[in-house]
């Protein structure tokens, strides 16, 4: 699995090698304000090129983010703590790859520390860079609880994510209060039902 992550890692970094420039992406806004039916040129339209383009760049600089090197300051001095850390429901927000449509959703995080830690604004860091990508939310979950993993090997990663999908609530089906839950255990969240039961008891959840 995690060389699996790692191989789309560098697809991703090799298309995005091959950008268009601005000027391209400005022209490509543009068709599609034409194709609405709207007129581009009218004085309301006029910067919206150029500031979609800003946008996106906000929306997807998760490409430009390397999550495992995020995760590389780590603590040591911990006097022996090995219990469970847990982050609670870090509000992220992505798009779907299917629509490019809107992600607002949150995750919880836990890791079982194996003698090292990491601060905690470093842990939401890495689900902004993955969130603000093109995604599928199994995907988002996965990436991060493997990114964990593997960067701070620590006894056991819990990852579970909800959020609502605003290409199935504002369009196609039209479920306005549908939101989807996903998870991802390794170690001992996998291994050890006691584990698993504790950091679901402190997120508040009974079952995934
Ligand atoms: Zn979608």
């Amino acid at each position: 699995m995690g060389s699996n992550v790692r191989a789309l890692e560098r697809a991703e970094v090799q298309r995005s090698e091959e950008r268009p420039g601005r000027a391209e992406v400005e022209a490509a806004f543009r068709t599609i304000l034409r194709w609405t039916g709207d007129d581009p040129s009218r004085e309301g339209l006029i910067e919206t090129p150029a500031r979609a383009v800003r946008a996106m760049e906000e929306f997807f600089s998760g490409y430009r983010q390397n999550p495992a090197e995020v995760l590389q300051k780590t603590f040591e001095e911990v006097e022996g703590y090995d219990e469970m850390v847990v982050l609670r429901g870090v509000r992220f927000h992505s798009h779907c790859e299917h629509h490019i449509a809107p992600i607002a959703g949150r995750a919880w995080i836990a890791y079982v520390p194996s003698g090292r830690v990491v601060g905690i604004s470093k842990l939401a860091r890495v689900v902004d860079a993955y969130a603000r990508r093109l995604q599928i939310q199994e995907k988002l979950t996965a990436q991060i609880a493997n990114t964990l993993q593997e960067v701070l090997q620590p006894r056991g990663v819990a990852v579970v994510v909800e959020a609502a999908h605003q290409c199935m609530t504002t369009r196609g089906v039209h479920k306005s209060d549908v939101a989807m839950v996903t998870s991802r255990m390794l170690g001992a969240f996998r291994d050890n039902g006691e584990t698993r039961r504790e950091f679901l008891t402190m997120i508040g959840r009974t079952s995934i």
